[in-house]
């Protein structure tokens, strides 16, 4: 919906002229709803997991009712799941909140292969058997230097990964690369998994948008990794582009176009220019 203000200032002596303001009040709503419509969903994240906590707190300390040994243990996994989902989503959304502060990103040159590596050696570690974790860096990208942030690179990066890794069941593959096409170096994590279906695409990045609430919430998600991606993109004039088939996989790729990268002869550990 839109929606126009209409202002008319009548001069006190000649009332007949004055100033006529027309002001669109579109995006000041269109930015109050999204304000409105996270903190409700914030509220209601945190809520499920701490009536989940609290509930199985309760039960536990029930001494009139004492659990079998096997639901005791079930039960305390369960808060044990919980208490770590709410420290993941404290986590992600004080991240979103130092994005969008505004405080600028402390650029220097960056090594894309250690870059990599380490979003490699996660996927490793997060990996469930029958999952193979491949790294694609061509010869001529080994010495490749990004413009960025490092700490910000590595925390998209690794959303991606960990997105990659808990939305492909084995026995599937997730691949890490670095491409030069054109001007653009791109960063990409390609994945066998369940793919999304294209209606989807454009709204991924929005917060706490899931294709699938049930999954994301069992598979550990907090619904934020996107949006964290999206702004580290932004924020490195860098381009978020997905691309995916239901039933096949996904690729997620971020291109940085020329200057934000150069192929050095330094090693890939020296990062000031
Ligand atoms: P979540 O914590 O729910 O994974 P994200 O912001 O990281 O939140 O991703 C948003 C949604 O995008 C996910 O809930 C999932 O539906 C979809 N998605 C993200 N990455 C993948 C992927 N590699 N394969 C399939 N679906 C994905």
């Amino acid at each position: 919906t839109f929606e126009w203000r209409l202002y008319w200032f009548a001069h006190t002596d000649t009332p007949e002229s004055g100033l006529l303001w027309i002001e669109d009040a579109t995006e000041r709503q269109r930015v109050a709803a999204m304000r409105r419509d996270f903190v409700a969903n914030v509220s209601h994240e945190l809520r499920t997991p701490l009536t989940v906590l609290i509930g199985g707190l309760e039960t536990l300390a029930e001494r009139d009712f004492p659990l079998e040994p096997a639901q005791r243990s079930e039960l305390i996994a369960q808060c044990e799941r919980e208490a770590k989902r709410m420290l993941r989503l404290v986590r992600d959304l004080l991240q979103l909140a130092e994005l969008e502060s505004g405080a600028p990103p402390a650029f220097e040159w960056i090594s894309v292969a250690a870059l990599i590596d380490e979003a490699a050696e996660l996927a490793w570690t997060l990996a469930p058997e029958g999952l193979t974790v491949t790294v694609a860096l061509p010869e001529p990208l080994a010495t490749a230097q990004l413009h960025g942030d490092e700490a910000e690179l590595a925390t998209a990066l690794r959303n991606l990964v960990s997105n990659a890794v808990r939305y492909t069941p084995a026995p599937g593959r997730v691949t890490i690369g670095a491409t030069a096409q054109g001007d653009a170096l791109v960063l990409w994590v390609e994945d066998t998994g369940i793919g999304i279906p294209e209606e989807h695409l454009p709204r991924l990045t929005e917060r706490f948008y899931r294709v699938d609430r049930a999954r994301s919430r069992a598979s550990g998600g907090t619904g934020l990794g996107l949006a964290i991606v999206q702004h580290v993109a932004e924020r490195h004039g860098a381009r978020l582009a997905i691309t995916s088939e239901v039933g096949k996989g996904s690729c997620f790729r971020l291109d940085f176009p020329r200057p934000r990268w150069r192929v050095t002869t330094v090693a890939h550990n020296e990062r000031n220019e």
